[in-house]
């Protein structure tokens, strides 16, 4: 993966054992990681070992081992490392620091990202700074050092278009000012920290593989829904970028549904239902909102879905229309993945999935393509899904064999 070469064996071996613990955090025995990792059992002592020795893994007692002798239980040190995320989004900017297995042990919120990239960074390395104050302050960082000393790197999350190899954000829609912004080097200038940048939907589908959410070896599509709507799709435990990180852009996917031409000449596009702007233009139109242009996207989308809950028929409609084309467009999707599962998040899917989720299954599981089989379940990350992400995929390059 991006820049980096052909690793050497030992690290891959050292990278395959660190995961097989990692995905146990109550403790796995080094019997079954000698079985799952399909090394050879000295191998595995011996890595065991040096992870012990660098303060990732500890020994958690002994564990039967059939007729054998017990065997050592082992189970990661979720703070021997902390990384943190920056989740770049048209409506906010979020920084967090996680631990080894992705939980959130520090976040700021800040403001929505400006027309100047260059004050956003300081915004963002003085949040960093503000948060290591804070763990110090906890106890969790060892007191004095600098960042470099308490965090492993950075990782960023964007919307697309941008170039993840040379950390570079291209032309991110509704970020007007983040053009052609080198933000990995730039964040490294102004944190002396490692950094790596993806796009949101992959940064969010990395934090559910982090997280747990579901057995590495499943193919898992991600709904991401904020701004805009994206996808991202993972197989065998690694996110799939294409060729050029555009994997997964399913703005303008027919819904086929009866709706009007798109901009890009197609009709009923998936994100004239599902982009925010398109649904508050909706709901401003039809009266259910203000049309306060200062009014935050978050507010606006929150009025509503309250007036929804409270049984506005024509709110209700513009929600479940939202399901109902992103169902649509998950059958076309279902059909060319075939998934095990698919997972929906992102910063405003919280709020819609009550009136949206229902209209969605339906769609999204009618027959036409056969029986799939298919879990539909919601993210149980927050919010937080992309800066959590952000952090996994400086985690993901770090400590993963499949980022290697
Ligand atoms: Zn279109």
């Amino acid at each position: 993966m991006r820049g980096s070469t052909m690793p050497d064996l030992g690290i891959r071996n050292e990278m395959v054992v660190l995961q097989a613990i990692r995905l146990r955090p109550e403790g796995i025995s080094q019997a079954e990681v000698v079985r799952r990792s399909g090394l050879s059992r000295q191998a595995v002592s011996q890595i065991v070992r040096r992870l012990i020795d660098r303060g990732l893994v500890q020994t958690h007692g002994t564990r039967a081992n059939g007729r054998g002798k017990p065997s050592t239980v082992l189970a990661i040190v979720p703070g021997a490392q902390l990384t943190a995320g920056v989740h770049l989004d048209p409506a906010h900017l979020t920084v967090v620091i996680v631990d080894l297995v992705a939980r959130v042990v520090a976040k700021r919120a800040l403001e929505a990202p400006g027309d100047d990239p260059g004050q956003d960074v300081v915004r963002i390395a003085q949040a960093l700074a503000a948060l290591h104050a804070e763990l110090q302050e906890q106890g969790v960082c060892t007191p004095g050092g600098d960042l470099a000393s308490a965090f492993a790197g950075i990782g960023v999350a964007a919307p697309a278009g941008l170039d993840a190899d040379k950390g570079v954000l291209l032309d991110p829609p509704w970020l007007p000012g983040w053009r052609n912004v080198p933000v990995v080097a730039a964040l490294q200038e102004a944190t002396g920290l490692p950094a790596v940048l993806d796009k949101d939907t992959n940064a969010a589908l990395t934090a559910e593989k982090w997280a747990g959410s579901f057995p590495p070896e499943e193919t898992v599509l991600y709904i991401y829904v904020g701004a805009g709507v994206g996808s991202a799709v993972a197989g065998d435990g690694t996110v799939h970028r294409g060729s050029t990180t555009q994997a997964g852009e399913i703005g303008h996917l027919p819904t086929g549904l009866d709706g009007p031409v798109c901009a890009c000449g197609r009709r009923a596009c998936l994100g004239l239902y599902t982009d925010a702007s398109a649904l508050l233009a909706g709901a401003r139109a039809q009266g259910l909102i203000a049309d306060d242009p200062a009014a935050r996207v978050v507010d606006a989308l929150a009025e509503v879905v309250e007036r929804g809950r409270a049984g506005d028929a024509a709110a209700r409609e513009l929600i479940a229309r939202h399901g109902r084309a992103l169902g649509e467009a998950l059958r076309t999707l279902i059909g060319i993945h075939d998934p095990h599962r698919i997972i929906i998040g992102g910063p405003y899917w919280g709020l819609l999935e009550e009136l949206a989720l229902p209209e969605l299954r339906e769609r999204a599981l009618r027959s036409g393509g056969g029986d799939h089989g298919v879990r539909i379940t919601s993210s149980t990350l927050g919010d937080d899904v992309g800066a959590i992400g952000a952090a996994s995929l400086f985690l993901e390059r770090e400590l993963s064999p499949a980022g290697r």
